[in-house]
């Protein structure tokens, strides 16, 4: 499955976010495939729609989805270098799908700043400039490849050369591999197989003291003020507090908590939620009595695709889905109802599941 990898200097507070994540995991203990890496997190994805469901369908069992976070430690200046085992946290970066770039905005005489002072634009530009180095490495490696057949007179080697020296300006002048605006089959063509760290999807963690989670901090708009050309994500939390709601298991207890702090959510369920559409990922539902679940797609997969997720049987054989949009089912609240409205409709092949279907899969086995 899709991993969201958790980067940032050290000391800014990735260990206590990541334990705040695998704290969940016991929620998803009844997954069977939870023996996995110490760095590998298992979350459940907070879903209100859930809840919907469920109390409409009054079901033995609800399944929530969950997604999977890895934590990188380790990144220092010179990583591209070697630096404190640089390469190996590089490598790790490279097999994720997107990255959670958390930064220090709290200010804490107590724990060390590894530069010396908080500025968290800094802090990612080192970060930065590191995958960046990196990223050079791979496309000069590739140029170098193209510029023999494009010798040769290759036409499609001429046309990704091209797009792989406009990427080695983006990185030289020290900018991410993202932020080239460019056609995605070209990109897909030219950087496709050398997995560039910094064209992956990146959202910012900005970590801050206690007193600043609801309303950010000068750090956190500075963070904010930077990456906005990247069109990235930032999310504002305390990654010391967000360890402490996790470790709370009661509801009423955890939604007090939050309510004491003036919190809607945690910071937790709000990065959750932003990662899992940073993966482009997406979440339909079956609903049955015995269980109401929840699954999750890619955005734009056709229905046998989504079928497969719950059995390969289910996309070999695929028939026909009956799909019900979720807004329907808590309009009319029953199935037969939905039916008797005209509001369920039957779809095939070609369907594009959308996020919140209610699927009701017809197969041959
Ligand atoms: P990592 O090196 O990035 O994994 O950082 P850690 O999670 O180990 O955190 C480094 C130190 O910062 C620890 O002493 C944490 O207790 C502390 N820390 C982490 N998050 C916060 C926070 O939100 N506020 C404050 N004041 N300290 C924090």
């Amino acid at each position: 499955s899709l991993q969201c990898g958790i980067v940032g200097l050290p000391n800014v507070g990735k260990s206590t976010l990541f334990n705040a994540i695998s704290t969940g995991v016991a929620e998803a203990a009844n997954y069977p495939f939870c023996t996995i890496e110490p760095n590998v997190g298992v979350v459940t994805v907070p879903d209100e729609r859930l809840d919907v469901l469920t109390g409409l369908v009054k079901p033995q069992k609800v399944i929530p989805t969950i997604m999977e976070f890895v934590d990188i430690a380790g990144l220092v200046k010179g990583a591209s270098q070697g630096a404190g085992l640089g390469n190996k946290f590089l490598a790790n970066i490279r097999e994720v799908d997107a990255i959670v770039h958390v930064v220090r905005c709290f200010q804490d005489e107590n724990v060390v700043h590894v530069e010396g002072r908080v500025d968290p634009v800094f802090d990612k530009e080192i970060i930065d400039a590191e995958l960046q180095l990196k990223d050079l490495e791979s496309v000069e490696k590739k140029i170098q490849k193209l510029e023999k057949a494009a010798r040769t007179g290759d036409a499609k080697a001429k046309v990704e050369l091209d797009v792989l020296k406009q990427y080695k300006g983006v990185l030289e002048s020290g900018q991410n591999a993202r932020s080239l605006a460019i056609d995605p089959e070209l990109k897909e063509a030219a950087i496709g197989d050398i997995q560039l760290l910094t064209a992956k999807p990146v959202l910012y963690v900005a970590n801050v003291d206690e007193t600043a989670m609801l309303t950010g901090n000068e750090y956190s708009e500075k963070l904010r003020e930077a990456v906005k050309h990247e069109g990235a994500e930032v999310i504002v939390l305390c990654a010391a507090i967000e360890s402490q709601i996790a470790e709370i298991e009661d509801e009423e207890e955890h939604e007090m908590f939050l309510s004491e702090y003036g919190l809607k959510e945690s910071g937790l369920s709000k990065l959750i939620r932003a990662s899992y559409a940073l993966l482009n990922l997406i979440t339909y539902f079956t609903a049955g009595v015995k269980e109401v679940r929840a699954w999750t797609i890619e955005k734009g997969w056709k229905a046998p695709k989504s079928a497969g997720v719950i059995h390969t049987d289910f996309e070999k054989g695929f028939i026909r889905a009956e799909v019900i949009k979720i807004a329907d089912f808590e309009k009319y609240k029953s199935e037969a109802a939905v039916k008797e409205a005209g509001k369920m409709s039957v779809e095939g092949k070609e369907y594009v599941v959308e996020d919140g279907d209610i699927m009701h899969f017809r197969f041959n086995v």
